[in-house]
């Protein structure tokens, strides 16, 4: 048998897609390589969304043509699909798959001529395009695996090069996602988490069309997992059924992730961004006022060329004022074939560092806020299949998105508790196991 690695950079879909490839190969009698063997194969599946991660990316591939030596490898992904001459450039890399090529790595290093001339397979995914259905049905040992419902985007914010990365929205159909959510069901799993580019715009291109708010309603009954999870919805995707239906579900986790990007309007205007921050503010405090224990996150990007340091402090005025439980801050970086590439005001990046490095201690202090407000209440908690490497505790996730360090056996690996929360320390809460 031929091995293979695959390494990941990005966002939950990309990961997704990794898990995808990776049964693919098992299925065409490829075997995943255990830490320090030398693999006969390797992908890269990569991400360009800031520079940071287009740089991870080519580290990435590198690195494993130095540990590798002798090895196919294939790089995929979305940096691979905007920037190909990066890679097809670099001596080491056997073939380039754009995005619409993952569905296809086993049959691709079965041709002939892989170890000949490098291989670029890039298509153009500007038109309209069915979902790519990539099914996935084993997630070793997580215990949330993902479920891409959603692809591409139509949004094309100033900085993001996602919709050229991955194409228009495009959709799932929902009786394929109840299908493949019975059947993570049947595998045991007791939390699936919903994931997509822009998962508010699920089902906009299907006849007929479905809302997200619809899909839920379809798919929350006996046949579903115990907890499903929505990952990052944007603001003015986030429809009142989505809100109403999280609010009366006993399955649907209290956890909505919404990107802000910055609380300045101008800023805002600017970023191709169509909503204004008092838009943004009412809607958290709406969310709040519906499921009072919501857990939401937050999108920070700071430094968009312009933000001026009057722009900076409304940002941190907003994220200060609304009920929100973590940030998740990004600095701002050109991406090439963006609109936001051209603009000549872009701020020293010792501006956007020292901008970064004090939103990001305003989130860390929401973030405890947050975890504060829970302590010595009796909450739900999936633990996972891995044990926390510096306490040696059973590591759990309650519905609201609070990670939980517990004593206990292995046997509750895997299982949905309930856990008092006790005490936080050194920003890590803490519980004891009610369950038995
Ligand atoms: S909504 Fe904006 S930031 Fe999000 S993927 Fe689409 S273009 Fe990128």
């Amino acid at each position: 048998m031929k091995s293979f690695t695959i390494t990941t950079l990005g966002c939950k879909v990309n990961q997704y897609e990794s898990e995808a490839i990776s049964e693919q190969l098992q299925c065409q009698e490829w075997d995943a390589i255990n830490k320090g063997v030398v693999a006969d194969l390797c992908v890269v599946n990569t991400c360009t969304v800031t520079g940071k991660a287009a740089m991870q990316s080519r580290q990435a591939v590198r690195k494993l043509i130095r540990n590798h030596p002798g090895a196919l490898v294939v790089v995929t992904g979305c940096y691979a699909q905007v920037s190909p001459e990066v890679f097809s450039s670099m001596p080491g890399v056997h073939c380039v798959a754009g995005n619409s090529f993952k569905d296809r790595i086993p049959q691709l290093i079965t041709c002939e001529g892989n170890h000949g001339p490098q291989n670029t397979l890039v298509e153009d995914l500007s038109a309209p395009r069915p979902f790519q259905d990539l099914p996935v049905t084993r997630f070793g040992s997580r215990s949330r695996p993902f479920l891409k419902i959603q692809d591409g985007c139509d949004a094309f914010c100033a900085y993001c090069i996602v919709p050229y990365a991955r194409g228009r929205s495009r959709s799932l159909r929902p009786e394929i996602v109840m299908k493949r959510i019975r059947g993570l069901k049947e595998q045991g799993y007791a939390e699936v988490v919903l994931c997509g580019i822009n998962l508010g715009r699920y089902g906009h291109d299907l006849t007929p069309a479905v809302s997200l708010g619809k899909l839920m309603k379809l798919i929350d009954g006996p046949q579903c997992v115990k907890r499903l999870r929505l990952s990052s919805i944007e603001p003015t995707e986030l429809q009142e059924d989505v809100i109403s239906h999280l609010a009366g579900s006993k399955r649907i986790c209290a956890h909505l992730h919404v990107p802000l990007q910055s609380g300045d309007d101008e800023v805002l205007k600017n970023m191709n961004r169509h909503y204004s921050s008092s838009f943004y503010r009412e809607l958290v405090h709406h969310i709040v006022s519906v499921v009072p224990d919501v857990a939401i996150g937050v999108d920070v990007l700071v430094g968009f060329p312009g933000e001026t340091e009057g722009a900076f402090e409304k940002t941190c005025t907003l994220v200060e004022q609304i009920p929100i439980a973590y940030l998740h801050v990004f600095p701002f970086s050109k991406q090439k074939g963006t609109s936001a590439e051209t603009r000549g005001d872009s701020l020293p990046p010792e501006t956007i560092k020292k901008r970064c490095q004090y939103i990001r201690t305003l989130g860390a202090t929401k973030r405890r806020r947050f975890y504060e407000k829970f302590i010595g209440s009796t909450l739900e908690v999936l633990i996972e299949g891995k044990r926390d490497r510096t306490t040696g505790c059973l590591k759990g996730l309650t519905r609201n998105y609070i990670p939980v360090l517990l004593k206990g056996n292995d046997d509750l690996m895997h299982r949905v508790i309930h856990a008092r929360l006790t005490r936080i320390e050194h920003g890590r809460v803490f519980g004891e196991c009610l369950s038995r």
